[in-house]
């Protein structure tokens, strides 16, 4: 007997439901407890953000919220039952937690980077334009970011400096209410045709123009040398005695002024610097806050320099993994043989957690809308990031990725499958590649930003809050 076109219907949505991919709008999904506790959390995180502007802030911050929860310097103690942390040049953190299993069966590692993309200050930099009226400073870019963004705004300025003599100073400037700010001016448009307007935009705004104003009232009398320089040294000397030298051993960051907030109508969304990749950070601290008992021992490492190459002795394509992995062993009363280390690590199995390119809603064609990431639909699993080509991948395995959505499966977790952008448009990486050198499984998952690498990158507390949930999932797998 034929079926009536409603009975059609309704098999055909019994069909969908069960084999197209879900991809649910988190807000459709929670209690109105669920919103509270994600306000909750939105408040923490916008704190957290606000005061970990630094990749050395971020080692700090999170310190303090180890400390809190019991864990002890693994320099300072070599047994930790509780779970410890390692410091290495204040730049880069790893925590272990034990687990009902031996770290020698392997561990749960969630991997992430505290640095985002900013300005430093270079070695020398205070210098002057006595013509136009100013002491100014010189900046060097670091990481992936687009100058004309970091102009004409209020900067602050976050400083590390190790005089002569081994006496530190650390520097915050810019970020009270009431604080004066710096700022890097722009040209108006009245007069900005040829030198800006006609040329390409990532030709338009020159790196070494990007200079900060510093002072405007000078030292001396109108015939003096060097008196709007020498204003700025002086500065520099009487509020925190440094003199011109120090400033060559000094790590001196300028970045966005002002505290993050909550964006939109709704206040549904967050806006702030360095939530690349400083969210999926504290969405990680919030996870193992949860899972205090895991099975299989927990592993965290946020590293330094991911912006630029995870290069150098605090980036991830260096062996601290290694290290940590060992201080584990020895911190659960284990011997450390290298070949049950690195068979741990081989065992391990592990979430790159970074954030992903959210669908722009004004630029929709550099994305590819199928494998797109969306606002307010979870966090991603990316299995692959890299170039056209899969240049640079390291491309997690079909076994793991279903092991892992499984895990979510279980827990409730609303997740987006996502790769970065159409092909051919460009492309970028994670920490992943290092971490799969190792052997070990590992696969890219956090959630969308738009605006990303901006001074404003914008997530949704919706994301922030599932991502909290999708890493605690994992670290009971
Ligand atoms: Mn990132
Ligand atoms: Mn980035």
């Amino acid at each position: 007997m034929a079926l009536s076109r409603k009975e059609e219907r309704d098999d055909l949505k019994k069909l969908a439901n069960k084999l197209v991919i879900k991809s649910n709008l988190i807000w459709d999904e929670m209690t109105p407890i669920d919103r509270q506790a994600a306000e909750r959390l939105a408040a923490d995180y916008l704190s957290f953000l606000t005061a970990s502007k630094t990749e050395r802030a971020v080692v700090k911050n999170i310190r303090q919220i180890l400390t809190g929860h019991g864990f002890v310097d693994l320099n300072q103690k070599k047994r930790a039952p509780g779970g410890g942390f390692l410091i290495h040049h204040e730049k880069l953190i790893g925590f272990f937690r034990p687990g009902r299993l031996s770290p020698e069966d392997g561990f749960n590692l969630i991997v992430a980077h505290g640095d985002s993309p900013r300005l430093d200050l270079k070695p020398k930099c205070v210098y002057e334009e006595s013509g136009p009226g100013f002491g100014m400073l010189r900046t060097n870019l670091y990481g992936g970011l687009k100058k004309f963004q970091w102009l004409a705004r209020p900067l602050a300025l976050w400083g590390f400096c190790a005089l002569k003599g081994g006496r530190t100073v650390e520097i915050i400037f810019g970020e009270e209410p009431d604080d004066p700010v710096l700022t890097i001016p722009d040209l108006l448009p009245h007069l900005d045709r040829k030198v800006q307007r006609d040329k390409k935009i990532g030709e338009a705004i020159v790196a070494d123009k990007m200079n900060l104003l510093a002072v405007s009232i000078p030292l001396g009398r109108p015939r003096d040398k060097d008196r709007f320089k020498l204003a700025v040294l002086k500065i520099l000397y009487d509020r925190w005695g440094l003199v011109e030298e120090d400033l060559v051993s000094s790590e001196i960051e300028i970045v966005p002024a002002g505290p993050a907030r909550s964006v939109g109508f709704d206040a549904s969304l967050l806006g702030g610097y360095g939530q690349d990749d400083r969210l999926p950070v504290f969405a990680t601290l919030a996870a193992v806050a949860e899972v205090k008992k895991p099975d299989r021992p927990t592993l965290v490492i946020i590293y330094d320099r991911e912006e630029i190459g995870s290069y150098g002795s605090v980036g991830a394509s260096g062996n601290f993994i290694e290290h940590l992995a060992a201080r584990a062993f020895e911190a659960v009363g284990l011997d450390v043989h290298w070949s049950k280390v690195r068979e741990a690590l081989l065992k391990t199995q592990a979430l790159s957690a970074d954030v992903e390119a959210g669908v722009d809603p004004d630029y929709k064609e550099v994305h590819e809308e199928l494998n797109s990431a969306h606002i307010g639909r979870g966090p991603c699993l990316v299995r692959y990031t890299g170039g056209t080509g899969k240049y640079g991948a390291s491309e997690a395995s079909a076994e793991y990725v279903s092991r892992v959505r499984s895990a979510f499966a279980k827990a409730g977790v609303l997740w987006q499958s996502a790769i970065l952008g159409k092909q051919e448009e460009g492309g970028g990486g994670t920490v992943a590649l290092y971490l799969a050198a190792y052997g070990l499984n590992i696969v890219d998952c956090g959630p969308p930003v738009i605006s990303m690498h901006s001074p404003f990158e914008i997530s949704s507390k919706a994301d922030l809050w599932m991502t909290v949930r999708a890493y605690a999932a994992f670290l009971k797998m």
